[in-house]
């Protein structure tokens, strides 16, 4: 048997006891598992501060220095050890509440000791509970190094004594055990082309580190292979999908794409719009299913571009389905979209879960006769009574709404795949899309209509909200109206339902009726009210609109020209920007008030700044990616599929192109990996294909 298969509690130093808090606490089953748990950091050993530094921000902190008025307090149980440590420059108070009778034998004033752990200040000094302390002469890492690696532990593992220190130990005995089994699964020639450190020596150098520089090599070859893995399995699925998937061949630009756009087309299309087009005819004509995201930020005008797909689509004699997530942004889409093509004859309809039946079925029957060329709808789209002639491509709006298995449904209804087009206003950076998107080709529209007054983004105070009512007095009486947005909590619903409707009461006071309006949009309301407040909003019928985040996605009011946002430090960065493109979508100057209690943690100060210095949603991804990293970002919590050991899709972008570039390499020589030089490969892969399922088949 493969010994990294070895069950853990086999391990010299685990047994039974041990092994069941590893599976629990960290998921470590075998040997290969554990030596899989990386260091998160290594701390060097050969540097000391000086007491004085002492800092509790740092996770641990390492000194030089004598110990001294070694006391013991309290009675039995509750008996703690204290000693004083010292250097020429400050003193850290030492506290043991276990283990009293081997520690206090050791503590030796006459010696020089090495000091480590994480200071805590309590009362104006620092101190540490339960500290590693070692005679200077003999505190080193083990195997005598210098970067001793810190893992991840929990509290259960560490009051069973499986604290970093133990599992560094463990770690190390089976290095020890299995080095000359670790094979090497790259072909040499993979090692020389990208420069990558032999894997036993990695895996080794990754958990001891001999030098600095050796270690930013074994990570280098850890995540290379990490990324190289996922990255083989994407483009092995494009591949598969290029080749054996046919799609549609629209070639002809005809007599509705070019009417539409000389005669309806209500303006000149920008730059970006013009290029995406573009990018969708160059597609759709050449017998390939095309699989293409379409971001941009909200407001950009990615409809249109849609309208227009959607339209090569009818120039050859297929229909179309637009999907979006809500009953609202259904309607608004029918609206505008019958409201462009009617006029050119092209015949469209909607479909919702609250469609009548009758209307439902006289729909349905024109859709399969082909007498209907679009339907736009939401979910209701998916069920299988929803039958067309001859489906040529979907789009669907606000993609992170659905589900993958819910997308697959669609293609379903078509004997060929249809095209697809999704459209997202979420913008993910673009070192993330290629990976996150899988094999999806990317378009981004990375510029706004002309004449668009940017949104002025605004950070005010709690004390400061009688300004800021009267200042929504004056948009009102302009004629404008506003939003204003409460946090949605899932942990304290009730409280937020609290915070919701003592906001809702406070503002109906501040704005009596019957000279103003509010409504108010909330979880608690049954969706048919919720409808109802929100259709009197969008017709203009009142003033305010006072809700959780349910408005948050896609909605277009463009008479609406505040977005006020309370308690905005709740809210992650992603969302802050979705609620700010509610406004700003008309003519007029448009505001968004980020409303914060005084106390910030830096976190959210930056998240406000952030939203304060830029409008530009790739900005703020990226600052959000820095802020939380990639498991994250809007969507992919559901997805498991950025769950990686050591690579980090918000730092090592370049590492990721270097693997996507080795990954294509490998596939234009072997494609089926089935060279003698690539056979460990091969079966590497076929097992982590099996643990990530998901990639690649995330369209
Ligand atoms: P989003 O990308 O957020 O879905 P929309 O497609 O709803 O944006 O477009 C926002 C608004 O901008 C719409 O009112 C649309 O008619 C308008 N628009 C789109 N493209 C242009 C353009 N090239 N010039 C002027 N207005 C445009
Ligand atoms: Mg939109």
């Amino acid at each position: 048997m493969n010994p990294l298969q070895t069950k853990i509690e086999f391990l010299k130093g685990v047994g039974p006891k041990r092994a069941e808090l590893l599976q629990k606490e960290l998921h470590i089953f075998t040997f290969g598992d554990l030596l899989f748990h990386f260091p998160f950091r290594y701390v060097d050993r050969s540097q000391f501060h000086k007491v004085e530094n002492a800092n509790q921000d740092q996770a641990f902190m390492q000194f030089k220095g004598h110990v001294r008025k070694i006391r013991k307090m309290g009675q039995a149980r509750k008996m703690r050890l204290i000693a004083e440590f010292y250097d020429e420059t400050g003193v850290i108070e030492l506290i043991w509440f276990k283990g009293i009778k081997w520690v206090e034998p050791k503590l030796d004033p006459e010696k020089e000791f090495v000091l480590f752990g994480k200071p805590t200040r309590f009362n104006g000094k620092y101190n540490i509970a339960h500290p590693e302390l070692e005679p200077s002469s003999s505190a080193k890492a083990t195997n005598g190094r210098e970067l001793q690696p810190i893992y991840h532990s929990t509290d259960k593992l560490n009051s069973a004594n499986l604290h970093t220190k133990a599992i560094e130990k463990l770690v190390y005995t089976i290095t020890q055990q299995i080095s000359i089994n670790l094979p090497e699964i790259l072909s040499p020639h993979i090692l020389e082309t990208w420069h990558l450190m032999p894997r036993h020596l990695a895996f080794f150098e990754v958990h001891f580190p001999s030098t600095p520089d050796q270690l930013k090599l074994a990570r280098y070859r850890l995540k290379f292979e990490e990324l190289f893995f996922m990255q083989i399995q994407i483009l092995r699925f494009k591949n598969h999908r290029n080749t054996e998937k046919g799609g549609f061949v629209f070639n002809r630009v005809g007599e509705k794409f070019t009417q539409f756009y000389n005669e309806v087309l209500p303006f000149e299309l920008t730059g970006a719009q013009k290029r995406v087009v573009k990018e969708i005819r160059n597609d759709v004509k050449t017998g390939k299913q095309m699989n293409r995201l379409l971001q941009g930020d909200v407001g950009s005008g990615k409809t249109i571009v849609s309208v227009l797909a959607m339209l090569l689509a009818m120039d050859n004699g297929y229909q179309a389905a637009l999907m979006a997530p809500t009953e609202i942004l259904a309607q608004q889409h029918y609206i505008g979209v019958s409201e462009l093509l009617e006029p050119i004859g092209i015949k469209t309809t909607i479909l919702t879960g609250s469609t009548k039946t009758k209307d439902r079925r006289e729909r349905l029957a024109a859709l399969e006769a082909g007498e209907i060329s679009i339907i736009i709808g939401t979910h209701a789209l998916l069920e299988d009574r929803v039958k067309f002639q001859n489906l040529g491509i979907v789009v669907i709006d606000e993609q992170h709404r659905f589900g993958v298995a819910q997308r697959s449904r669609m293609w379903a209804k078509s004997k060929v795949p249809p095209h697809i087009l999704i459209m997202s206003a979420t913008p993910i950076p673009r070192t993330l899309a290629m990976s996150f998107y899988g094999d999806l080709e990317v378009s981004i529209i990375d510029e706004l209509p002309p004449g668009r007054k940017p949104i002025q983004t605004i950070h005010k105070y709690d004390a400061h909200r009688l300004g800021i009512f009267g200042f929504m007095r004056k948009e009102i009486a302009k004629g404008r109206q506003v939003y204003v947005v409460y946090p949605l909590i899932e942990e304290s619903e009730h409280f937020q339902y609290k915070d919701l409707m003592d906001g809702f009461e406070s503002i109906s006071r501040e704005f009596p009726t019957p000279e103003f309006q509010v409504s108010v949009v909330h979880g608690r309301l049954k969706p048919a009210d919720k409808e109802m407040e929100m259709q009197r909003f969008v017709r203009g019928e009142t003033h305010i609109m006072v809700a959780t985040t349910v408005i948050e996605v896609g909605v277009n009011v463009p008479n609406a020209s505040i977005m006020i946002i309370e308690s905005a430090e709740k809210f992650g960065l992603a969302q802050l920007h979705q609620l700010r493109g509610r406004v700003g979508r008309g003519a007029e100057q448009s505001y968004c008030v980020l409303i914060t209690d005084y106390k910030l943690s830096s976190d959210a100060r930056t998240r406000i700044e952030t939203m304060v210095r830029t409008n530009d949603g790739f900005e703020v991804a990226e600052a959000d990616l820095n802020l939380r990293g990639p498991g994250n970002i809007m969507g992919t919590q559901q997805s498991g599929i950025l769950d990686f050991n050591i690579a980090n899709l918000a730092t090592d972008g370049k590492i990721l192109k270097v693997a996507r570039e080795a990954a294509q390499t490998l596939l234009e020589q072997d494609s089926n990996l089935s060279l003698a030089e690539n056979a460990l490969l091969r079966k590497n892969f076929i097992a982590y294909a099996k643990k990530h399922p998901n990639w690649g088949s995330i369209s």
